[in-house]
């Protein structure tokens, strides 16, 4: 065994993926205490935090909103939805265009809840003219599930207006914003969101260990007795802050202090807004350095996020993704292998503390990687 990671140098090897992701020094600082789960100093940051993300969503407590933060990764946030907030006799709509709605799926399925999928294509945004003639064929649905930025490819699904449909049909709302709060504006009267889930790894630009659910009070208290699970009570876990402004049980600590830094370093860029316009440059940097290398994006332009860009593989006998990753990550960048079923692709992330001299920078490493392993031509 090793002696372990060694200290910490200003930049570790950046992380172009969809999270966890490269953080900045004074988040990774921030985590260097030890924080007394109970003590009143803790808990009043982590009402701090609950507050700032209400104001990051532009709802409020008065306006009918809370904020939950919830042990675990993203997906813990999304189950604790489902296994709280949907009745014995509900039935969810989920619309999907990748691994992030049919990790949905198979979630309704351990928790044999009754469901139907709504299915386009992975390079196709959810219709929600398809799901106005669903929900009124089907008086049985109860809620409708969306994923935002579904991070298998990065494409951007139309949540705004699937959501005014699930109102006008007054069906229950639920939205996986894992990858795009915090660097997407989303508008909660809008779309009618009743209850959206992101977690502490992605665009806030903190380290991994919990997620949060901001979700309609109203919407929420009617699930009192509803919960399939005790850890995932979303109202028990929202209770318990109420009670005494704790988790209820072990919080992870040192990431919640991590978030809070990396609170006021989103505050610092401008918010949502500044961090957004960062990611664009990213995005825009990425695309054009590797179209002059003839790498081309999988997605068309009009549905591509700023989130995370998949490209098509060289089409040249001698690629080969793993000796390509590893030359790459030999040159000291980190891409992330594709997830798509339909084509094969990799996926850069533009998100977590990186800047377009780093998009730059992992383009030269991929072109240098190439040229290499002799895939000369992409042609
Ligand atoms: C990251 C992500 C999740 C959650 O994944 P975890 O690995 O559990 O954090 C869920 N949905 C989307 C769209 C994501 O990008």
């Amino acid at each position: 065994m090793s002696n372990g990671t060694p200290l910490p140098t200003h930049k570790d090897k950046p992380l172009f993926t969809p999270g966890p992701l490269t953080t900045s020094l004074p988040v990774k600082l921030a985590m260097l205490h030890d924080a007394g789960s109970w003590h009143w100093e803790f808990n009043a940051k982590v009402l701090a935090i609950r507050d700032k993300l209400l104001a990051l969503a532009g709802v409020s407590r008065a306006g009918g909103f809370d904020s939950i933060l919830l042990q675990g990764s993203g997906t813990f946030g999304v189950e604790s939805v489902f296994q709280s907030c949907v009745p014995g006799n509900g039935k969810v709509a989920v619309l999907s265009n990748g691994a992030y709605g049919e990790r949905m799926v198979l979630m309704l399925q351990r928790a044999r809840i009754d469901h139907v999928v709504l299915r386009t294509a992975e390079n196709i945004p959810n219709d929600p003219a398809a799901l106005d003639a669903l929900l009124a064929a089907d008086p049985a649905v109860t809620h409708v599930a969306a994923v935002h930025c579904e991070t298998t490819t990065g494409i951007i699904n139309p949540i705004e207006a699937l959501g005014r449909v699930a109102r006008t049909h007054r069906r229950t709302y639920i939205v996986d914003a894992m990858s795009s709060f915090g660097a997407y504006p989303i508008d909660f009267a809008a779309g009618a969101i009743d209850y959206l889930i992101s977690s502490a790894n992605k665009c806030i630009e903190g380290v991994p260990g919990f997620c949060f659910v901001i979700c309609r009070r109203a919407v929420l208290d009617a699930t009192a007795g509803w919960a399939r699970s005790l850890s995932l009570d979303l109202l028990d876990q929202l209770k318990g802050f109420e009670k005494n402004g704790q988790f209820r049980y072990t919080p992870p600590t040192h990431s919640v202090l991590a978030f809070e830094r990396a609170l006021v370093e989103l505050d610092m860029e401008g918010g949502i807004a500044g961090r957004a316009a960062r990611y664009q440059d990213n995005h825009r940097t990425l695309v054009a350095a590797m179209k002059r290398i003839g790498l081309l994006g999988y997605l068309p332009d009009g549905v591509q996020g700023h989130i995370i860009t998949s490209f098509i593989y060289p089409r040249h006998p001698k690629f080969d993704w793993t000796e390509f990753y590893r030359r790459v990550a030999e040159k000291g960048f980190l891409l992330y292998p594709g997830k798509i079923s339909q084509a094969d692709t990799f996926r850069v992330g533009n998100i977590g503390r990186l800047f377009p001299s780093d998009m730059k920078a992992v383009v030269n490493a991929i072109a240098e990687a190439l040229q290499e392993m002799g895939v000369t031509s992409t042609e």
